[in-house]
């Protein structure tokens, strides 16, 4: 039965849970013109009411990923990962937008991975719309040096997607200091040295080196590299990391 005491901000964080979804944030529309960060990284198109005009609302709904897995990449292992948790994320946005419009909302859930693969991020190295600011501004986390949202949960291991709509919420706010501990373990870790060991966003990942190596991996059916989220120390995730014998062992298939 539903409980008419919550606000729909709580209604839909439970109905999240019955999801599988345990990390839940809202962000206000006007905070992508109001936030300095924000209002200077996306353009005017790649907005929430550039996709939907009169949108109020944009819930970000996140899933961890596991550093067991995430510590063997690229791997076949992490390539399944990336797919089940990207497929997992995608439903639950469907069934929350589908839900938000039994409400009498407008709602429209925005693909995991708004772009065309590894080969398409090389003419055109963004998607049309970003999860990691999104889920800045609903208070979820902070950018690191490897340009991650970094979360106090999982640091950069955890993803995102988004459900713009005519709702309005609670709304979170950015945190307001970096979780990053400049440690500069991405830095060194990535193999394309394209990551800058500067603080975002004035440290911009050379996507050109990140790009090119996505698109060799992804003919070997393991992309992506995945190393500057293995590495980071930030979060409070399990430590557990398998052997280097099956880390060996999983790379090597
Ligand atoms: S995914 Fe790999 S290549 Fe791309 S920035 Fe991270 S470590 Fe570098
Ligand atoms: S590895 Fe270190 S420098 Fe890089 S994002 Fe994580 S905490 Fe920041």
């Amino acid at each position: 039965m539903e409980d008419h005491t919550l606000g729909l901000s709580d209604v839909f964080r439970l109905y999240c849970n019955d999801g599988g979804i345990r990390h839940v944030g809202y962000a206000p529309v006007s905070a992508w013109y109001d936030d300095p960060l924000v209002s200077s990284r996306i353009p005017e198109g790649s907005r929430p009411d550039d996709i939907l005009p009169g949108a109020k609302s944009v819930m970000v709904i996140g899933v961890p990923i596991p550093l067991t897995i995430v510590e063997t990449a690229p791997s076949i292992y992490y390539r399944s990962l990336y797919d089940v948790s990207n497929n997992h994320l995608d439903m639950n946005a469907y069934r929350i937008s589908l839900e938000l419009m039994d409400y009498g909302y407008e709602a429209l859930f925005v693909p995991r991975d708004g772009y065309r693969g590894a080969e398409g991020l090389r003419n055109k190295p963004e998607s049309f719309f970003s999860h990691r600011h999104a889920a800045y501004l609903a208070g979820m986390g902070t950018f690191g040096w490897n340009n991650m949202l970094l979360t106090p949960e999982y640091g950069p291991r955890m993803r995102f997607t988004s459900i713009i709509t005519t709702a309005e919420f609670e709304y979170g706010e950015p945190i307001k200091e970096d979780l990053c501990i400049r440690c500069g373990r991405c830095t060194r870790a990535c193999p394309a040295s394209a990551v800058a060991g500067t603080d975002y966003p004035t440290g911009i990942t050379r996507k050109d080196g990140c790009v090119e190596l996505s698109v060799n991996l992804a003919k070997r059916g393991i992309s992506p590299c995945g190393r500057c989220i293995a590495v980071c120390p930030v979060g409070r995730d399990p430590k557990t990391v398998s052997t280097d014998v099956a880390i060996g062992r999983i790379r090597s298939i």
